[in-house]
């Protein structure tokens, strides 16, 4: 079984399905014992997740869309 300085230096590696299948059974067992790591894994899984989804949702297109905008805006004498 890994030990607490294992788990949190292999933590990312699970997330992301870097680690071996030993590693991955090993830390399973030792999250089910260790609320401290089980805690610690939760936290980095949230904080990987929310930076995916901030990259994945971050807008290109809409924020040369709202220029755009801003650019037809100031042509339009009707505004
Ligand atoms: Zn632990």
């Amino acid at each position: 079984m890994l030990s607490c300085r294992e788990v949190s230096e292999r933590a990312s590696d699970l997330i992301d399905g870097r680690a071996s299948w030993r590693v991955r059974a090993g830390a399973r067992l030792h999250l089910l014992m260790c609320q401290h790591c089980r805690r610690y894994v939760e936290q980095l899984k949230l904080t990987v997740r929310a930076l995916q989804s901030s990259r994945r949702s971050e807008p290109p297109v809409d924020a040369g869309r709202v220029l755009d905008g801003i650019e037809r805006a100031k042509h339009n004498p009707h505004l």
